[in-house]
């Protein structure tokens, strides 16, 4: 048996960074910027107001209480240019172009909010409630360098130096292809012999919280044919293509009919529990790295966690660290089988205990629901007693 470390340091000598693609800001979140952006213009690229009132000269309010004639209105987006001389004002708004001559802005909670003339209760000193031209950034500067994962923020600043397109590392198009001749859609009636498919729609899930794009290929019956039809059809919009199913050891396994003779996928016996069948490899011209998974509930989506999850954060251009682990202390005794890693779903709690669920079969998917956390047993360990410190994995 291969070891569950061994299996993820094979995957990830084979997984690249995704080349970098120029894409919409729409389609920007959750990627990693590729370019540093510098800004093409000063941000404010011109004096503006910071309050609604009056843009004044700061001597001529400095004796205030003082009336000044209102020689006009500047709304936000106004560009005439208007000029404030002596004993003169503008009534002014947020985000409004400093007029000429004017060298302070009079909050208009500190006059009369007159539209002829205007009585100023207080003095405002030079530059008071001006947001001056380039005091964010300045032409030229960088705003964000390259390899910064693109949030809410950073698409901000992209979108306020004027960007439409970016270079990014692009989320992983990730296919996952369920085989299995008893799967049903859900919504469907169920037939004798059915259930109703759910491994695609977990690892869809999991794979867009792991920051790619997820496509539902639908269900191939147990055919080794029909199996690499559908891989076919699928690799034109793939980064990674995940198949969750037909690895085990019985007869009808279409995923490893299909993959082994290629050459190119190696099905090995990994040492863990849940998920020990596991295939991994390239496929077609491209070499679209391929995991082939088992099909129980549990197994796949444990299978994902460990290994898949890397593999898409290095195709991210992210940094692949260790799974980050937590310590808790168990509230049970646990029992593992010997020289394999097992992935107990447990409930985390707030005071730092970890108590595994009642069912741990790995086609014990509601357990699965109910845990919000994977317990680790080491390989070497067979039993954990009650009050043990052990690591755990929250999900
Ligand atoms: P297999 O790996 O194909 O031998 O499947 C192992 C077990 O997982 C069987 O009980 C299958 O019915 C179940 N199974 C396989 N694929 C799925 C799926 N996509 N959704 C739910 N259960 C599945
Ligand atoms: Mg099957």
């Amino acid at each position: 048996m291969k070891s569950v470390d061994d299996h993820l340091a094979d995957i990830l000598l084979t997984v690249r960074p995704l080349a970098p693609l120029e894409v919409d800001l729409e389609q920007a979140l959750g990627t990693m910027l590729a370019e540093e952006v510098t800004s093409p213009v000063p941000l404010p690229p011109f004096d503006n107001s910071a309050m609604d009132g009056y843009a004044v000269r700061a001597e001529d309010v400095a004796q205030a209480p003082v009336t000044l004639s209102v020689i006009g209105d500047i709304a936000a987006g106004d560009g005439r240019p208007l000029v404030v001389g002596p004993g003169t004002a503008t009534r002014i708004m947020t985000g409004a172009p400093m007029p000429a001559g004017a060298d302070a802005v009079v909050p208009v909670e500190w006059t009369d909010g007159g539209t002829a003339q205007v009585t100023i209760e207080r003095p405002a000193p030079w530059g008071y409630s001006i947001r001056r031209a380039g005091e964010d950034v300045h032409a030229g500067d960088v705003v964000l360098t390259a390899g910064t994962p693109i949030g809410p923020a950073q698409l901000g600043i992209l979108a306020g130096v004027g960007r439409r397109r970016v270079l990014v590392r692009p989320r992983p198009r990730v296919v996952v292809i369920s085989t299995g001749a008893e799967l049903a859609e859900p919504g469907t009636p169920l037939a004798p012999g059915q259930i109703w498919e759910s491994n695609s729609y977990t690892l869809i899930a999991a794979v867009r919280e792991a920051g790619g794009e997820g496509y539902r290929a639908g269900i191939v019956a147990d055919d080794a044919g029909q199996f690499l039809d559908q891989l076919d059809a699928q690799l034109l919009r793939a980064d990674v293509v995940i198949t969750s199913g037909g690895v085990s050891m019985g007869a009808y396994e279409p995923v490893k009919e299909a993959l082994g003779p290629l050459g190119t996928v190696r099905f090995n016996r990994v040492a863990m529990q849940p998920g020990m069948p596991q295939g991994f490899g390239v496929v077609g011209e491209d070499q679209i790295p391929i995991f082939a998974l088992p099909g129980n509930p549990v197994s796949s989506f444990v299978s994902f966690m460990l290994f898949v999850r890397p593999a898409l954060q290095k195709m991210r251009g992210l940094p692949v660290g260790p799974t980050p682990v937590v310590r808790a202390v168990t509230t049970s005794s646990l029992r593992s089988p010997e020289g394999r890693r097992s992935y107990l779903r447990a409930v985390l709690a707030a005071d730092g205990s970890v108590a595994p669920v009642q069912r741990q079969g790995s086609h014990q998917l509601a357990a699965l629901a109910m845990a919000n956390a994977l317990l680790v047993v080491p390989e070497n360990v067979t039993e954990v007693p009650v009050g043990a410190t052990v690591e755990v994995i929250p999900l």
